[in-house]
């Protein structure tokens, strides 16, 4: 077990709570929903729930994958909850959402993955808040077309996947998922849906190089990938992955430039971006070009 080295003084951030989000929170566990937001203790839950942003974390809280950067729970879930569209749809409501991301941990266990869940939550918030953007954030699927496919024909308004990092530290960094599958459902997403906007993230820090990093933009714009997020790695626990390097807020910006000089429509970097940061605004950017 590792260490990371010590914090930069910008990733250092003061956690408040208010009565507004004890609320929230109750209602959250009494339709037992799951947020990334709170299980991930995302540094930026203040500032995206004010502006109606949620990550919600579907079909249970036990992956069956275990990356060595993420703080979910592994294991083999056993449960199917089928109810669970409608309860998300009716958060999204109580919470006055005006974009709203979902997201799942890996169902390998499950023959579509969890694809159909998917597709019926999309359907269920369309129904109740016709209003509100949904992003989804879907795992590979383990390369199955036809579940991507499943939750393409539910249209939601971003499709994001993850590549999460370059491609040589991808066997070290994730578990079963491959950087070239994820390129594959990148580009897949855009045959079978090119109106449908898409969306990766990397985290730096895990001992990638600058020219990697760029190489994975190019990667990522030559599938046609509309909107990347970049963001800093930070070890959730010592067991996890130690912190190889932390970039400066002047480096995120250079990257920035850099993937808009590529032709990405929405570019959002710093050391606290997280996939869902700033979502909603990615929506309009990607709408607008
Ligand atoms: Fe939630 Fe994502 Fe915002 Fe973090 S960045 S608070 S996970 S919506
Ligand atoms: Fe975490 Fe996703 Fe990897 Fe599961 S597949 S361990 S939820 S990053």
């Amino acid at each position: 077990r590792e260490r990371s080295g010590r914090k930069p003084e910008w990733l250092k951030i003061k956690l408040t709570t208010d009565e507004n989000f004890t609320e929230i929170k109750q209602m959250m566990r009494s339709k037992t929903l799951h947020t990334v937001c709170e299980e991930a203790k995302c540094p930026n839950i203040h500032e995206c729930w004010a502006n109606r942003t949620a990550t919600f974390m579907i079909l249970g809280d036990i992956c069956t994958r275990a990356c060595r950067f993420c703080a979910v729970k592994t294991g083999l879930p056993t449960e199917l909850d089928l109810q669970e569209p409608e309860r998300v749809a009716e958060a999204a409501e109580q919470m006055g959402l005006r974009h709203c991301v979902v997201t799942s941990v890996a169902r390998d266990d499950l023959a579509d993955g969890g694809a159909g869940i998917f597709a019926e939550t999309i359907r269920a918030i369309r129904r109740k808040m016709p209003m509100c953007g949904v992003e989804v954030l879907i795992p590979d699927f383990m390369g199955d077309a036809e579940s991507l496919r499943k939750v393409l024909d539910a249209k939601p308004d971003i499709l994001n996947h993850n590549i999460e990092t370059v491609e040589r530290m991808s066997d070290r960094v994730r578990s079963k998922a491959k950087y070239r599958r994820s390129l594959e459902l990148l580009q897949r997403s855009k045959e079978m849906a090119p109106a449908i906007p898409t969306k990766s993230s990397i985290m730096l820090g895990v001992g990638e190089t600058w020219e990697e990093i760029l190489q994975t933009m190019d990667d990522l714009r030559a599938v046609d990938v509309n909107i990347m997020t970049i963001g800093q790695y930070l070890q959730p626990s010592l067991q996890h992955l130690v912190v190889k390097q932390y970039y400066t807020p002047e480096q995120f910006a250079e990257l920035k430039a850099e993937g808009m000089k590529r032709g990405f429509s929405h570019v959002e970097s710093g050391p606290l971006v997280r996939s869902s940061y700033h979502a909603h605004e990615q929506v309009k950017s990607a709408v607008e070009t």
